[in-house]
């Protein structure tokens, strides 16, 4: 099989609710689109969703990134993964969320030439998979006890709170939670960084007694001794997420017991293939691992959905973005439904494709 047709499109959507957390605001998906079509008729689709303050690359990056991949794997095997990926994580260090879409593509096209879904081909099970949903950093606790009824009346059973204010600040809002809540609920905090280390330890002792999860990055993404150092003072879990975007990062954050589980992203790790890794090697230490999202469409999400799958290690799932977009650009794939209640479909690969009219075309490179 050969790689005859590389398409890129912008998906620019807003959304119809906004996330504050303490690097800035997610309130639309600007994301880009891969569509690889090859000598067999077999097609495949890929997102990326970069978010620049964590993954350091754009939409406008990405394209262009995008157009110079697209060159590199163009009359290639789509299939030898191990291989077209190795080229593209040799070209960029950066660029992790077109690196993504490129990976997904790929699966995509693995999964239909083998007449499997991706979970399937990947050895998977399907699994009853929820999500949770995240309450973004509000400014007073009336605010957040607003937002908390919303997620309610939707049914969710597992909440992650957006934290990282000032001082103590936080405590009051994750402690008025759990009071309305009662004990039933799950509840997960994360700070994106947004303490220091003395800070993260007094907020994480004085939400000891709160039956909170885990500690989601509670300080700086570089900052693993201080991780380490945090983990040994306080007894909440500690969940990274900026500092683990690759294998290598979950080694060294292994080595050095700075973390309880890793929150893998797609859009970090530079898609599936470099996923599968974090995920063994967080086995092999016996730890457990998250799959997160930025502001991935139903497309991307049915990716990590299926992954999920393949994975049960893979045990916290984070794939709530789909429930935020004011228009719904993706036929087929993963159904977001009540409660956080994750369904797959059992079409080959992802089981998902874009409907085009909510693309925007910017370049196609073609085999001559
Ligand atoms: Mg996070």
């Amino acid at each position: 099989m050969k790689i005859t047709k590389i398409e890129i499109f912008k998906l620019n959507l807003p959304f119809k609710l906004s996330w504050k957390i303490p690097l800035g605001v997610i309130d639309k998906a600007a994301n880009v689109v891969i569509k690889i079509s090859t000598d067999k008729g077999i097609m495949g689709w890929g997102e990326g969703s970069p978010f620049s303050q964590i993954t350091g690359d754009s939409q406008a990056t990405n394209i262009e990134t995008a157009k110079h991949l697209a060159a590199i794997v163009m009359g290639k095997n789509p299939l030898a993964i191990e291989t077209r990926m190795a080229e593209i994580n040799v070209l960029y260090l950066a660029e992790p969320s077109i690196r993504s879409a490129f990976d997904m593509a790929f699966y995509d096209i693995l999964g239909k030439s083998a007449q499997l879904p991706l979970y399937a081909l990947l050895g998977g099970e399907k699994r009853q998979l929820r999500t949770d949903f995240t309450i973004g950093m509000q400014d007073t606790v009336d605010q957040t006890l607003v937002e908390l009824d919303n997620l309610l009346s939707m049914g969710f059973d597992a909440i992650k709170m957006k934290v990282g204010r000032s001082g103590l600040q936080d405590v009051a809002h994750v402690k008025a939670v759990r009071d309305k809540v009662g004990d039933d609920i799950l509840i997960k905090i994360d700070s994106n960084q947004g303490w220091g280390y003395q800070t993260a330890c007094a907020n994480l002792k004085a939400m000891e007694s709160l039956n909170i999860q885990y500690s989601e990055q509670p300080i700086a993404a570089w900052d693993y001794e201080n991780l380490a150092r945090l983990r040994q003072r306080v007894a909440m879990p500690i969940c990274v997420d900026e500092s683990v975007f690759d294998d290598h990062d979950a080694i060294k954050l292994i080595q050095l017991g700075a973390a309880d589980y890793f929150n893998i992203k797609l859009g970090k790790s530079g898609g599936i293939h470099t996923a599968l890794r974090i995920n063994a090697v967080a086995q092999a230490a016996g730890n457990k691992c998250m799959i997160g999202c930025f502001a991935e469409s139903r497309l991307a999400l049915s990716a990590c959905a299926h992954l999920a799958c393949a994975r049960p290690n893979i045990e916290f799932i984070d794939l709530d973005s789909g429930y935020l977009f004011s228009q719904d650009p993706v036929i087929g794939g993963m159904q977001s439904g009540q409660g956080g209640l994750i369904t797959l479909p059992d079409a080959a690969g992802l089981g998902a494709e874009f409907d085009e009219s909510f693309l925007e075309w910017v370049h196609t490179e073609q085999r001559a």
